[in-house]
C-alpha cells in the first residue's frame, strides 16, 4: 500500500469508547457524549461517532452545517464557542440543540426568539490556575472563553438572561489544561457546585467539556474522572434531573490512529546521517510542539546498529526532523516507520504544503478499508480560478 497514510483502528476505537460509556453508566447514568469535531472532523470519524450515539460538538457555522450534512439529527448538536453566526445560533436553539453562550452579541440575538424558546447554557470563565497551580494553559493571562466569574461578569450575564426571560439550562465549564489531570475535573465539579449554591439554578445539564486522557494505560482512566466528578456534583445536583455532558476529542480519537511512512533514502554528511521518509512532521505534529513521538519500525532486514540517525520528513524545511534514533539498527530504503496515537489535532491541522492530504484507512478485524483517498493536484485545484 502506498505510504504515507493514516490508519484508524476501529476495534481499538470502539473498545475505548465502550469504556467511556461504562464509566458514565456507572457514575452518572444520565449523560450525553458530544464528540468534539475540531479534534478530528474526518467525515468517516464524525459519522462513526454519530452512529455510536454521540452528539456533534461544533464550534463554527461550517462544523454546524457539516454535522447536518452527514445526517446528524437536528437536535443532536452541542453548539459552543465565541464565533457562532447569528443564523445558526438561532436555528440551533429553535431545533432544541444544546447551545452554550460565549459572547455578548449572542445575548442580544436571544431577543429575536419567542419567549418560550429562550433556553441556553452559559460558558463559565473561572480562575483554574488558582485552583490547579501550574496546570492551566495560560497561567499569566488566564483563559479567554466564557464569562468571568471572579470579576462579576458571569453574575451580570445571569441577571441579564433572567431579565430577558431566558431559561438558563446549563453551565459549560470546558477547560483545556496542560495536565489533563484529575485535579482539573475536581476543580470543574467544585465550580459547578459553587455556582449552583450561589445562583440556585434549575439546570438540565452540567457540561464539563473535554480535555481528558483516553486509551493510555499510564494516565487517568475514564472511570477515575467520572467517579471523582460524580462524587462532587452529587452534593448539589440530582442525576435524575441534571445531565452530565462531556465533550471528548483527544480521549476518543487520539490513541487509535497511526501514521505509516516509508524510508526513501539514507544520506551521510560530514556531521550526521539523515534518513529521509515520505511522511512529515506536519502530519503528526502540525504545531511543531512535540519532541518525541510514539513509534515502531518495520524493517526489511537486520543491519548493525549505528549511533545516530536523524529521521526526516518530506517537506524541504530544515526543521522537518521527526526524531533521532540512537544506537538503532541502520535504516534502509523500504523500511517503515509507524507513528502511534496520532489521531487528535493532526489530520485536521495538516497543511496543503508541498504534498496534499494522504490516504486514510480504517482497520476493522484485520482488514483495511479506504475512507479518504489521498488528494491529487486535481483536488487541490477545485475552487481555484486560474485567470480572473
Ligand atoms: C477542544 C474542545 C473540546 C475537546 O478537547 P480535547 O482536548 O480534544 O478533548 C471539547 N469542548 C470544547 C468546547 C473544546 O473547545
Amino acid at each position: 500500500m502506498k505510504t504515507p497514510y493514516y490508519v484508524i483502528d476501529q476495534n481499538e476505537l470502539d473498545e475505548n469508547f465502550q469504556k467511556l460509556k461504562l464509566a458514565l453508566e456507572t457514575h452518572w447514568s444520565n449523560y450525553i457524549i458530544g464528540y468534539s469535531y475540531k479534534t478530528n472532523a474526518l467525515p468517516w470519524v464524525i459519522r462513526h461517532f454519530d452512529r455510536l450515539g454521540c452528539y456533534a460538538e461544533v464550534v463554527s457555522e461550517e462544523e454546524y452545517r457539516l454535522a447536518q450534512k452527514i445526517g446528524v439529527e437536528p437536535d443532536k448538536l452541542i453548539y459552543n464557542g465565541p464565533i457562532k453566526t447569528k443564523e445558526t445560533f438561532l436555528e440551533a436553539i429553535r431545533n432544541g440543540c444544546v447551545v452554550n453562550v460565549d459572547s455578548h452579541r449572542e445575548l442580544d440575538w436571544l431577543d429575536e426568539l419567542p419567549q418560550e424558546q429562550r433556553a441556553v447554557g452559559i460558558r463559565v470563565n473561572f480562575d483554574i490556575e488558582k485552583m490547579c497551580p501550574g496546570q492551566s494553559q495560560c497561567p499569566e493571562e488566564g483563559g479567554r472563553f466564557g464569562f468571568c466569574y471572579e470579576n462579576g461578569e458571569f453574575a451580570r450575564v445571569v441577571a441579564l438572561l433572567r431579565e430577558k426571560g431566558v431559561r438558563i439550562a446549563g453551565l459549560h465549564l470546558h477547560t483545556s489544561s496542560k495536565s489533563r489531570g484529575l485535579d482539573i475535573y475536581r476543580a470543574i465539579a467544585q465550580v459547578a457546585c459553587r455556582l449552583q449554591r450561589e445562583f440556585r439554578f434549575k439546570l438540565d445539564y452540567i457540561d464539563v467539556g473535554g480535555g481528558f486522557f483516553g486509551g493510555l494505560p499510564t494516565k487517568p482512566q475514564f472511570d477515575e474522572y467520572m467517579e471523582l466528578m460524580a462524587g462532587i456534583l452529587t452534593e448539589e445536583f440530582d442525576q435524575r434531573r441534571t445531565k452530565l455532558i462531556i465533550e471528548p476529542g483527544m480521549a476518543v480519537i487520539g490513541a487509535p490512529v497511526q501514521y505509516v511512512t516509508t524510508v526513501i533514502d539514507v544520506k551521510d554528511t560530514q556531521f550526521s546521517r539523515f534518513v529521509v521518509t515520505d511522511g512529515s512532521r506536519t502530519s503528526i505534529d502540525p504545531l511543531m510542539t512535540k519532541s518525541s513521538y510514539f513509534h515502531t519500525f518495520q524493517r526489511q532486514g537486520s543491519n548493525p546498529a549505528v549511533p545516530k540517525q536523524i529521521i526526516c520528513g518530506y517537506t524541504c524545511m530544515e526543521h522537518d526532523r521527526l526524531f533521532v534514533a540512537k544506537d538503532e539498527p541502520a535504516l534502509q530504503p523500504g523500511d517503515q516507520i509507524i507513528y502511534h496515537k496520532v489521531g487528535a489535532y493532526t489530520m485536521c491541522l495538516t497543511p496543503l504544503f508541498i504534498r496534499y492530504f494522504p490516504d486514510v484507512y480504517v482497520r476493522r478485524s484485520g482488514t483495511l478499508f479506504n475512507v479518504r483517498e489521498a488528494w491529487t493536484p486535481e483536488d487541490y485545484l477545485t475552487k481555484s480560478i486560474l485567470e480572473e
